[in-house]
């Protein structure tokens, strides 16, 4: 195995650098370093340029605004993009339902949809967890039944990240109550304005609103909202979550905060000289650099087994793990540069004109700490990778 870059590969990282440096509009950029909130404006417009570019959507056949990448390119790609702090894809439409759409799909529903997440004209979110099926996804309750010309869709949605921004929704639902859990579910393509759609939002810790309830009360959908086939959804829900986890380490993300982290820790602090004195602190950065790179190394080689047979790896369960606890532990050590000021509640939103409490900097810092619980518990919780370390790689 070969885990050094051809010389191609470098030209091309060289290439998306050159390309975030030029085309990365600066107000985005600086939200994505100081951790505040991208609004859906940002997001619609940076996706807009990569998708001017032809970079919008990579990993996609080349017939539906694919780019032809090898596996090393497309990780390149996201490693630069997310060290750059570009806004990230929207995964709902671009990883979860538009590789499903294109496997699964009808023709005319390849037609109409596909361009549209491309440049996010449509806003997709993922109708998939409810209050007692999370891990357990297969026990989910909401139904779907005919009636004439249309399906009619109940139950509640929960956890649904930015369903307040959505114009569509993808859902599961159960078609046949009599069969087997996984063999009754089904898989549905759902516009959010149809009567009988509810958005709650849901409060997070870290004072923002990223979550929702949606509830669904007898919603009707025309017949062709269903993709592939009536009771094979759970099929298609594999296939989506197995699309999930790639990319979940995150590599890129936290070495941008890293680079932030060695950044803010060589200010002053009040009262005190900069955080990087502390050899001990140094000593944590380190630990965590090591722990990074070597994720970084198991990540090429998931990377290029994948180049070789072309299979799914239950090793992206190590990438799943190691990646979100580095994404806490990064959070946690720029708290601790400020130590006492990460305290004060300040939001991330746009729009406050509160006075900051601390540095000006200081106030993303527990927000983005608190908002990192969730990395180990979405994409599959943490438990449950380990549960399928324990018997797809140690045969246990
Ligand atoms: C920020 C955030 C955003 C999300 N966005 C979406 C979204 O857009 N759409 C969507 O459909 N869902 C979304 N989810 C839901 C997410 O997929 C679930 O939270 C996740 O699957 C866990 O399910 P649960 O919350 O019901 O917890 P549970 O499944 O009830 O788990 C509770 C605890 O028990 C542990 N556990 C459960 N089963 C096992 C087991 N077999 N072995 C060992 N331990 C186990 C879990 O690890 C966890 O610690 C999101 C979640 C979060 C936190």
């Amino acid at each position: 195995m070969d885990l050094r870059l051809t010389e191609e590969e470098v030209a091309f990282r060289a290439e998306v650098r050159a390309f975030l440096r030029d085309n990365l509009p600066a107000s985005i950029r600086e939200k994505g370093i100081a951790g505040r909130k991208l609004t859906k404006d940002d997001y619609v417009r940076w996706t807009r340029i990569l998708a001017d570019k032809g970079w919008a959507v990579p990993f996609w056949p080349k017939q539906w605004g694919g780019t032809g990448w090898s596996p090393v390119k497309q990780s390149i790609f996201l490693d630069e993009t997310q060290r750059g702090n570009a806004p990230e894809a929207i995964a709902f439409g671009v990883s979860m339902v538009g590789p499903v759409i294109y496997t699964f799909g009808s023709q005319a529903q390849k037609e109409r949809f596909l361009p549209r997440i491309v440049d996010l004209r449509d806003w997709w979110c993922q109708g998939f967890s409810e209050p007692g099926a999370g891990s357990d996804l297969a026990s989910l309750r909401t139904s779907a039944r005919r009636d004439g010309d249309s399906w009619v869709i109940s139950g509640q949605k929960t956890w649904t990240t930015m369903a307040q921004y959505a114009d569509w929704i993808f859902v599961l639902a159960r078609t046949n109550p009599q069969a087997k859990k996984q063999e009754g579910i089904s898989f549905f393509l759902v516009d959010m304005k149809t009567p009988g759609i509810t958005v709650r939002p849901i409060q997070t810790i870290d004072g923002g609103h990223e979550v929702n309830e949606v509830f669904l009360d007898e919603v009707r959908a025309p017949l062709d909202a269903l993709v592939g086939e009536e009771n094979k959804g759970w099929d298609y829900a594999k296939f989506l979550l197995a699309n999930e986890r790639n990319g979940i380490a995150r590599v890129g993300i936290s070495k941008a905060r890293l680079d932030r982290l060695r950044e803010l820790a060589a200010l002053p602090i009040y009262g005190s000289g900069p955080k990087i004195d502390d050899p001990f602190f140094r000593a944590k950065i380190a630990a965590v650099e090591v722990e990074l790179k070597a994720l970084e190394m198991t990540q090429m080689r998931v990377i290029s087994n994948r180049r070789n047979d072309g299979k799914p790896d239950p090793a992206s369960s190590v990438l799943k793990i190691k990646g979100s606890e580095i994404q806490q532990a990064t959070t946690e050590l720029l708290m601790e540069v400020v130590g006492p000021y990460a305290l004060p509640y300040e939001t991330t939103e746009d729009g406050s004109n509160e006075p900051p409490v601390g540095f000006d900097w200081s106030g993303p810092l527990a927000p983005t700490y608190f908002n990192n619980r969730k990395v180990t518990i979405y994409g599959g919780s943490n438990e449950i990778q380990r549960g399928i370390i324990a018997k797809a790689i140690l045969g246990l």
